[in-house]
């Protein structure tokens, strides 16, 4: 018999950091302080659909230094978090509009070959020095798509940590870890509706896992329903589970 919730870890990330959410991410952090979470990652946005230049914005570098009552761990996410179809070299632009179609645009990484993938993270590494003052441990592609040049590019770069949908990767040896993801959609109404039933049924099915992830987005804070789903889902998960970055994990 085991020791019940003994050893198993909950990683909580909030996504798409970024001045053009900056009011949605004080929100987040409103909550989050409010259900008393100890750790939260977050995923920082260099500019965002090219339009939202975090290290130009004052204000937002400033919030990005803030003390907060939980302790946070930086990930670079992406350049823009959209994919730019004209980056992504002849052949792989070709298929554009199916993977757009697949990925609603955001598969920012997902057709780059090794060293446009290289250019971007150098850039973002850029950014995130400039708000943060430090380089980045991990990166986690927008939309969680990625191909097979990523891990050693990101090796190779310097960066240690990325995930998936389905796992988290230690990049300097390729170690990986099994850790679901309970994530919210609000993008259309079927998919709304149908996360405030299936993300709390995850919760309850991944009950044993020795590593789950809570994702939350920006827009999902928008949402009175949404919000609501997901305070029930944080309580129950952070009951019994060790709160954990990517940095404590063993892998
Ligand atoms: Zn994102």
């Amino acid at each position: 018999m085991n020791d019940g919730a003994a050893g198993r870890k909950l990683v909580v990330s909030l996504h798409d950091a970024t001045p053009f959410h900056l009011d949605r991410l004080r929100k987040a952090e409103g909550v989050f302080r409010d259900l008393g979470l100890a750790k939260v990652t977050y995923l920082f946005v260099p500019e965002y659909h090219g339009g939202y230049p975090a290290a130009a914005d004052a204000g937002f570098r400033t919030w990005c230094r803030e003390d907060r009552p939980f302790a946070v761990d930086w990930h670079l996410h992406g350049y823009h978090h959209i994919e730019k179809p004209e980056e992504a070299g002849t052949a792989a632009a070709g298929d554009y509009l199916k993977r757009k179609l697949l990925t609603g645009g955001e598969g920012e990484f997902l057709a780059l070959d090794a060293a446009a993938q290289r250019r971007k993270l150098e850039a973002g590494r850029e950014s995130f020095r400039a708000c943060l003052g430090q380089d980045p441990m991990g990166f986690v592609a927008p939309a969680w798509l990625f191909n097979t040049e990523l891990i050693p590019t990101l090796r190779e770069s310097g960066f240690h940590f990325t995930e998936d949908q389905r796992r988290m990767y230690r990049v300097d040896d390729g170690a990986s870890l099994a850790s679901p993801v309970i994530t919210w959609a609000t993008r259309t109404w079927l998919r709304k509706y149908g996360s405030l039933v299936v993300c709390p049924t995850l919760a309850r099915l991944w009950v044993n896992e020795p590593v789950l992830r809570v994702a939350m987005h920006p827009f999902d804070f928008d949402h009175a329903e949404t919000l609501a789903n997901i305070k029930s889902v944080l309580r129950r998960v952070m009951r019994g589970r060790e709160q954990a970055f990517a940095g404590d994990l063993e892998f």
